[in-house]
C-alpha cells in the first residue's frame, strides 16, 4: 500500500509520514531530501541553475542513498555519491538552490523514475510535492497537508532548531516558506497542488498527534478494503 503526503513546506509532512509509517509499521520516502541532495551536488559542481540537460545529467548519474538502523524503517540520514548530506541538506544556502534545481524537468524525470524504484518495494508512506499527482497516482490514500503560512514558518524554526541547522529567524523562514511556495506551485513541470482524489488536511492549530490518528484510520480502512 502506498500512502502520498504532499503538501508545502514547513505543513508538517516530515513528523506526520514518520510517524504513521512507525505506528503501521511501512517503509517511509523522504522526496524531498531526495531534491535537496541533488540540489548540494549542483551547489558543489557548479552546476549552471538554467542548463536542464546538465542538471538532468548530475540527477541521473548521482546515486542517493538512505541509511538506516538495523530494523529502522525511518532512515536517519541520506548520502550522495557516498557523502553524508544529512545536516548540509538543511542549511538556508540549499533552501534556495533546491527550487530551481527542483523546477527542471529532467532532474524530476530522473528523481521520480528513481522514486517509482523505491516505491514498488513494499508498503510506503511517501512525501513530497508531487506523489499523489505524478509519482504514485494510483496511491490508495492521497493526504495533501496544508497550514497556515505562519504556523508552518513557527514549526520550521522550531524544528531547525532542534535540529541545530538551517534558519531559526522567524522572518527569514517565513519569506523563505512563501518564496519556495510560489516557486513550487507556479513552475511548469509537476507543480504542487493536491491531487482531484487527495483528502485536504489543514493542520493549523490541531495537534499533529491528531492528524497522524486519522491518517492511520483511514489507512486501516483502505487495507480492510472499505472506503476511506
Ligand atoms: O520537502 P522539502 O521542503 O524538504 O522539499 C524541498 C524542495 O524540494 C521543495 O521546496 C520542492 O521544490 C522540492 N520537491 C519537489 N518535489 C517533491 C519533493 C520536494 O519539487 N516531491
Amino acid at each position: 500500500m502506498i500512502i502520498a503526503i504532499d503538501g508545502p513546506a514547513g505543513a508538517g509532512k516530515s513528523s506526520v509520514a514518520k510517524a504513521c509509517a512507525k505506528k503501521l509499521g511501512f517503509k517511509c520516502l523522504d522526496t524531498g531530501a531526495m531534491y535537496r541532495s541533488v540540489a548540494w551536488l549542483e551547489v558543489q559542481e557548479g552546476v549552471a541553475l538554467d542548463d536542464d540537460d546538465a542538471l538532468g545529467q548530475l540527477a541521473r548519474s548521482c546515486t542517493i542513498a538512505f541509511q538506516h538502523e538495523a530494523g529502522n524503517p525511518i532512515a536517519r540520514g541520506v548520502s550522495i555519491n557516498g557523502h553524508d548530506v544529512t545536516e548540509a541538506i538543511r542549511t538556508a544556502q540549499i533552501d534556495k538552490a533546491v527550487s530551481p534545481v527542483s523546477a527542471a524537468g529532467q532532474v524530476r524525470e530522473a528523481l521520480v523514475e528513481e522514486q517509482r524504484r523505491i516505491a514498488s518495494g513494499g508498503d510506503y508512506v511517501i512525501e513530497g510535492r508531487d506523489i499523489g499527482t505524478v509519482v504514485c497516482p494510483d496511491a490508495q490514500l492521497k493526504i495533501f497537508l496544508t497550514a497556515s503560512d505562519e504556523e508552518r514558518a513557527h514549526r520550521r524554526v522550531r524544528q531547525n532548531a532542534d535540529r541545530g541547522v538551517g534558519s531559526i529567524d522567524y522572518q527569514e523562514v517565513l519569506a523563505d516558506i512563501i518564496r519556495r511556495d510560489e516557486a513550487d506551485q507556479n513552475r511548469g513541470n509537476s507543480p504542487l497542488k493536491p491531487a482531484d482524489d487527495a483528502r485536504v488536511i489543514d493542520s493549523t492549530g490541531t495537534y499533529i498527534e491528531d492528524i497522524i490518528e486519522s491518517i492511520c484510520v483511514l489507512a486501516a480502512l483502505v487495507q480492510e478494503g472499505q472506503e476511506a
